[in-house]
């Protein structure tokens, strides 16, 4: 069958990156997007890796494009405060490993077997220049190189509000580029007799069919669990926090409700009048911490580790 019109269900991040991709990507598809008024989206999800890039790539943005309209930030590291211990620090930088002084990445364990006590943290600061800049707070476009394996456009990756960016998408790539947007909730999808997708009813605009659909309703799985019966794959026995609760909650006193996040948060929160509000998430083991005495105090999990 030749595909001719595509239906994506959901327009939570997801469901915006694949409408800008397909209407941009193919301009004589048909696509439509249906999402739901009374369901929301997850509505949190700021933070990147430097895979996104080839996303932006293939849509052509440019940071200057869309980061200002998105509130976005660049990010070359995910620091992790008192990781394995209280005071320990571990870094997780993007970007290549400078071996240019170092003969190779032996040179590290070398140093550590002479010298046990050095912290295990120091390996990153050897090997990866951004770490250096990051712990001051600087940035470099790097366009003369003097910053050595620091490459700017795919080595950082950026911190955004996500529901802007998926507004940003909408607004910028997919309607301009002819995107059909309903705005409806899909009350039954219809089966043909193998079982595969043939249309969807809906509350208000009877039935679409299309010749694919993407699935991008979220932890619903409307079409690929609902529907098609693709089984959930949880990772709940290896995973150490399993809940998250995120709140929009406006700035009261910065100083001392950033105190417990990384240095550098505080500072672009100082300097930002971007961060009119923060996103705080917390992350813990809800199973874990509602023991029989926590339990008294229902409704006042507190965090375990935040994130
Ligand atoms: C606390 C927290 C922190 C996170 N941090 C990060 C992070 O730093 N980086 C990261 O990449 N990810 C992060 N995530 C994950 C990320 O937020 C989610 O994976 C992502 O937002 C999910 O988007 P989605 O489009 O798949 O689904 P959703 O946002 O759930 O969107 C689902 C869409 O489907 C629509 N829909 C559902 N049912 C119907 C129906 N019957 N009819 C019509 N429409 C329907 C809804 O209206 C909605 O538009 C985090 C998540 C949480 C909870």
């Amino acid at each position: 069958m030749k595909i001719r019109n595509i239906c994506i269900v959901g327009g939570g991040s997801a469901g915006w990156m694949t409408a800008a991709t397909l209407t941009k990507m193919l301009p004589d598809m048909n696509v439509t997007l249906i999402e739901s008024k009374n369901i929301g989206t997850v509505g949190v999800g700021e933070s990147t890796l430097t895979y996104i890039n080839k996303f932006l790539k293939l849509l052509g943005l440019k940071d200057e494009d869309w980061m200002s309209y998105c509130n976005a930030t660049y990010k070359t590291s995910i620091k992790f405060t008192d990781f394995a211990d209280k005071g320990h620090i571990y870094h997780y930088p993007f970007g290549t490993r400078d071996f240019s002084d170092a003969g190779s990445i032996a040179d590290w364990y070398y140093w550590k077997l002479l010298d046990p006590k050095i912290d295990n943290y120091s390996f990153a600061e050897y090997y990866h220049p951004v770490i250096t800049m990051s712990d001051q707070n600087k940035m470099t476009s790097n366009e003369d190189g003097r910053v050595r394996a620091f490459d700017f456009p795919s080595a950082t990756a950026y911190h955004m509000d996500a529901t802007l960016f998926g507004q940003y998408l909408k607004e910028k790539i997919a309607l301009p580029n002819g995107l059909n947007y309903i705005t409806d909730d899909v009350v039954k999808v219809n089966q043909n007799e193998d079982g595969s997708v043939k249309s969807l009813s809906t509350k208000e605009n009877g039935e679409l069919e299309a010749d694919l659909y993407v699935d991008c309703s979220g932890f619903r799985a409307l079409l690929l669990s609902e529907t098609l019966k693709v089984p959930f794959i949880s990772f709940n026995d290896c995973l150490m926090n399993d809940k998250a609760i995120a709140t929009r909650l406006p700035y009261i006193n910065p100083d001392k409700e950033m105190e417990y996040t990384i240095e550098n948060a505080i500072v672009l929160v100082e300097n930002s009048n971007e961060f009119d509000n923060w996103l705080n998430e917390v992350v813990f083991d809800l199973d874990h911490f509602r023991s029989a005495e926590q339990a008294k105090t229902k409704g006042q999990a507190g965090p375990i580790s935040k994130s």
